[in-house]
């Protein structure tokens, strides 16, 4: 951990599309969940591009390929191609090729999408523990993935070979609810053998170096729903992050956010790219943001003032960060952000 942790969020006197060159922009819980895309999203990227930013789209499911993505988003009215969806088969394509030769034969878990990866950085996939693999390499395998390739995982981790995970998400949206995602696919061959995967996805190094790599983004903004990814990823990378409200992330959770989870910005949709970000400033323990002021006062959230409810927030974030330092703010929030609305 570094020395210095944020306690606040930042002002931005330019819009954020003006700032940064590049969005990464996380896909469930920002543009998109499930088949429809998230209020705002598609009017808001379109200006934003239009504004000269570039969009890059940074996702931890392994599933599909990125010209299925690509396909998807330009089928919701967010035109994309292929080259602008980056996935944790590719981060994770990446780690085993640094590792193993050119050719190296991989025992896959998963879908397409990491098959394709994998064939990208010059390597074979292949389906069974006796096709003589030399790694394993497991990413989200969707719904009907038969309990017999986790045994097959299984045969071939405790041999010893190297394991690979694209990314370590216990748990995926769908439509009818929270479907268990591939870290907990993960955890039972992890359970099985007592052997530790490698792992690609954010918020961890590989994935965020992908997204670099293939953007070539010298100014990103990591753009996301998750603080446990999206936004500690970002944290990990040293770049700026902007956390939007459409996703799993609810007002109470960012107010107790570690330093580790604080994300540079905070705004309720994608419109947050098109505008400027408002100052958010310090008085002793006082945080003030447009019309409101925010403090701890006898172990207690304080809010008073008027003003938008965003701000509201950003001047609560400002007093519970400053507050928790480099921990958790404990406090109960739920009577000011009721108050807010949020
Ligand atoms: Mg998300």
């Amino acid at each position: 951990m570094s020395q210095q942790y944020r306690t606040r969020p930042l002002g931005s006197r330019a819009a954020l599309n003006e700032a940064y060159d590049t969005a990464l922009l996380d896909l469930d819980g920002v543009v998109y969940a499930g088949g429809h895309a998230i209020v705002h999203a598609v009017g808001s990227l379109s200006a934003a591009r239009d504004g000269g930013m570039r969009l890059a789209y940074v996702t931890n499911n392994a599933l599909r390929t990125p010209a299925a993505v690509a396909e998807h988003l330009t089928e919701l009215g967010v035109p994309a191609e292929a080259a602008d969806v980056i996935t944790s088969a590719q981060a994770v394509a990446r780690l085993i090729a640094d590792q193993l030769p050119s050719g190296a034969r991989v025992l896959v878990i998963g879908g397409e999408g990491l098959r394709t990866a994998l064939r990208e950085r010059g390597l074979v996939p292949v389906e069974s523990a006796d096709d003589e693999p030399v790694a394993v390499a497991q990413g989200y395998g969707g719904p009907d993935m038969p309990w017999g390739r986790l045994a097959e995982a299984g045969y071939a981790v405790a041999r010893g070979l190297p394991w690979f995970a694209s990314n370590t998400d216990l748990t995926i949206p769908s439509a009818r609810g929270i479907a268990p995602g591939n870290g907990a696919a993960v955890e039972v061959v992890r359970i099985a053998t007592g052997a530790e995967p490698q792992v690609a996805g954010k918020p961890l190094p590989p994935m965020h170096r992908e997204t670099v790599l293939r953007t070539g983004a010298e100014r990103p903004l990591v753009v996301g729903d998750r603080l446990d990814t999206d936004i500690e990823g970002a944290f990990n990378g040293g770049v700026d992050s902007l956390l939007v409200l459409t996703g799993v992330t609810d007002a109470a959770q960012l107010l107790a956010a570690e330093p580790r989870y604080r994300p540079t910005y905070v705004d309720r949709d994608l419109r947050g790219l098109l505008t400027g970000q408002p100052e958010v400033t310090a008085e002793g323990d006082v945080v003030r943001c447009g019309g409101w002021s925010a403090s701890v006062r006898r172990e207690e959230l304080v809010l008073e003032g008027q003003g938008g409810e965003l701000d509201g927030l950003r001047a609560l974030c400002g007093a519970a960060w400053t507050y928790a330092g480099e921990g958790s703010c404990g406090l109960d929030a739920a009577k000011v952000l009721a108050r807010l609305g949020l």
